[in-house]
């Protein structure tokens, strides 16, 4: 992977604060986005400013055939067996959401979730569970944080309808084995649902061989536009799912007092959509399928070694989840004792133009279990340099004094 050249493609690093480019390590809320999918947005904008479906004018017909084409490239990317299985949303949050909501549960059935799922992938559930009176049940993990697949099978039985799980933590960087995860629970007749928010900008995903039932992740935190996501179900899964919000481009016909729906993946696109952004998450899974992902998951452990090393021979950082930056390649997350966290990331923005993370990163109801203090998350990408990871050392040296 040429980092070098690769950056030239990335405008972003060339905001000039005084000092250097920008050091850009809050890639796990959002990737920073490519010139190639800037430029697919503008053209939109500038070329087809329509809307997709019904429309028979020349703008409509050029945004109908674009949102197409970038519904195939993510079917292709992710490896769903047809286009229909992949729905537009805002992001991994919507997904999930249109997933909990419509799920029907029968009486005495469970849910069954990993103690440390992102708000997103939690509170939908807790609403679901509060409405419908299902009981909600947790397995934990092991003490360094990865994953515990004893505990997910021994908290697995036929009582269990759903199984929520993310991919990748973003508090933690590891990645579950979702392949075993599906396997267990198909056993006992589970459905998995899947928050990859974390893995699909930095992972080879293929839905069919993990096995998941749905999928559910975001355009930018893959080098998309803002504000994109896809949820991916299985077809049969999505026929019988309900549409979460109703209107129109989601029905056939209507009369004034009944409707008949649209097929899926119409169904759950209610309203028109972001279709600027919708054909922007194309081109971004043009340019993630030009990258080397196994080159990028090697870079990012090397950056994240890096930082990790010095950290623990200064001994001046307790790492959340395992020590070993190779378990946890795109994320580092530290606790610096007795420095506050948004002081330090406030500093290292202002003095060094390093920007990252500060606080519970959407996993509150962890930090809160286990009486975590806030921590301060580095998240890399393609664009990240090891000379980045030197500027880092040297700023947080000089800030705590090692
Ligand atoms: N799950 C995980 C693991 C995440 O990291 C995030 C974003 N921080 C989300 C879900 C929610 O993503 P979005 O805000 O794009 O819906």
């Amino acid at each position: 992977m040429d980092v070098q050249k690769l950056r030239e493609d990335f405008p972003a690093l060339s905001v000039n604060r005084g000092g250097g480019p920008p050091i850009y390590f809050d890639s796990a809320c959002v990737t920073l986005r490519p010139r190639q999918v800037i430029d697919k947005v503008i053209e939109y904008y500038e070329q087809y400013p329509g809307c997709h479906g019904r429309t028979t004018h020349y703008f409509g017909r050029r945004t109908t055939e674009e949102y197409v084409t970038a519904r195939k490239k993510v079917q292709r990317y992710i490896g769903a067996r047809k286009p229909e299985e992949v729905v537009f949303t805002k992001n991994t949050t919507e997904g999930i959401n249109i997933v909990a909501r419509g799920v029907s549960f029968r009486p005495g059935e469970e849910i069954l979730s990993s103690e440390m799922e992102h708000t997103s992938n939690l509170t939908p559930w807790q609403i679901v569970s509060a409405e419908k009176g299902v009981k909600r049940r947790f397995f934990p993990y092991r003490k360094d944080l990865t994953f515990d697949i004893q505990a997910c099978e021994d908290a697995l039985n036929e009582k269990v309808r759903v199984v929520n799980v993310h991919h990748v933590s973003n508090v933690t960087g590891v990645e579950h084995p979702i392949r075993e995860i599906c396997k267990m629970a198909h056993d006992y007749g589970a459905l998995v649902v899947v928050d990859g928010a974390q893995a699909t900008g930095h992972k080879k995903v293929n839905v069919r061989r993990l096995g998941a039932d749905f999928y559910s992740f975001s355009g930018h935190k893959m080098l998309g536009p803002s504000g994109t996501g896809v949820l991916y179900g299985r077809k049969e899964l999505l026929d019988e799912l309900p549409q979460l919000i109703s209107g129109g481009e989601t029905v056939r016909d209507t009369t004034l007092t009944t409707h008949n729906l649209a097929p899926v993946p119409d169904k759950f696109e209610a309203g028109l959509q972001d279709y600027a952004g919708i054909i922007g998450l194309g081109a971004a899974v043009d340019y993630m399928r030009g990258l080397d992902l196994d080159a990028l998951e090697r870079h990012e452990r090397q950056i994240n070694g890096n930082i990790t090393e010095w950290l623990l021979a200064h001994r001046v950082a307790r790492i959340i989840g395992p020590q070993e930056a190779r378990r946890r390649p795109a994320i580092l997350n530290m606790i610096l004792d007795g420095h506050d966290p948004f002081d330090i990331a406030k500093v290292l923005d202002e003095a060094s133009g390093i920007m990252l993370r500060a606080g519970k990163h959407c996993l509150h109801s962890w930090y809160n279990k286990t009486g975590t203090s806030d921590s301060m998350r580095a998240s890399f990408h393609c664009y990240n340099t090891l000379h980045e990871a030197d500027v880092f050392i040297d700023a947080l040296g000089k800030f705590i004094g090692a």
